[in-house]
């Protein structure tokens, strides 16, 4: 394992051979240079939850900017470098006017910034519930166990299976939730084996979504009801609900 990139404190590794120190420098040029006590955001607005056992509900989104990874099917592309520099407090103050009682942060890949924990721990305080949405390639071991954390495992098909890491498995709470998103068949079996080898059911909730235009979601509904696993299909609401494309929704 090799220690990513961060200003001030080596909280996240990478999977050793994953990445080239110089292209993962490039990837996080947007917020490597962010002052202390500050964020780069790319977007906080409202919306129903489209995903996650939290669907259907109004909730406010926190979206940061930056990922290090770059999967295939990756929608949220903008979010890579487009961002504004804001003080943690600010971001707090603006995500808490939005009155919703849940709270999503998410990017982009949200602990790439270390203020990221500052900021949850404010809205924690405050009495919201906060779902952390994550690779799965970044170490959680500092995020608050009240939070929810939503946790990808990267299937072949994302391109990036290789930046799993493993030890975030351990670490999984009965109220977290373990997102694979598959684009094939080969995918959906891939992904059932990692279930049953890690026990990952028997630790957290067990999420499954399809790609778009890849992967017919009755399909995936289908070989869903081959197993007898807790696997909670989900479709994106968000997307039935407007535009797939739509920003800020
Ligand atoms: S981890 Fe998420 S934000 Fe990053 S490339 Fe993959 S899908 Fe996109």
């Amino acid at each position: 394992m090799s220690p990513l990139l961060t200003t001030d404190r080596p909280i996240i590794e990478v999977a050793s051979g994953t990445i080239s120190p110089e292209v993962l420098a490039r990837r996080l040029r947007s917020i490597a240079d962010r002052p202390e006590g500050a964020l780069v955001v790319h977007e906080i607005y409202r919306s129903i939850q489209g995903e996650s056992t939290y669907a259907g509900l109004p909730c406010t989104f926190v979206r940061l900017t930056a990922c290090h990874l770059r999967c295939n099917y990756c929608d949220t592309r903008h979010a890579f470098h487009e961002g504004r520099t804001r003080p943690v407090a600010e971001v707090v103050a603006e995500t808490l006017a939005m009155g919703d009682a849940l709270v999503e942060i998410t990017g982009g890949e949200p602990l790439l910034q270390s203020e990221v924990y500052p900021l949850m721990a404010r809205l924690l305080g405050a009495g919201r519930t906060v779902l952390l949405e994550t690779s799965g390639a970044v170490d959680t071991s500092e995020v608050d166990p009240r939070v929810v954390v939503i946790l990808d495992v990267k299937t072949p098909g994302s391109g990036e299976a290789a930046s799993n890491l493993a030890a975030n498995w351990e670490r999984l709470h009965p109220h977290d939730e373990v997102k694979y998103v598959v684009s094939s068949r080969a995918d959906f079996d891939w992904s059932v084996a990692h279930i049953l080898d890690h026990r990952i059911a028997d630790r957290a909730k067990v999420l499954m979504g399809a790609v778009h235009n890849r992967v017919d979601p009755t399909d995936l509904a289908g070989w869903i009801l081959e197993t007898s696993l807790p696997i909670r299909l989900q479709v994106q609401i968000h997307k039935i609900l407007w535009e797939p494309n739509a920003r800020g929704v």
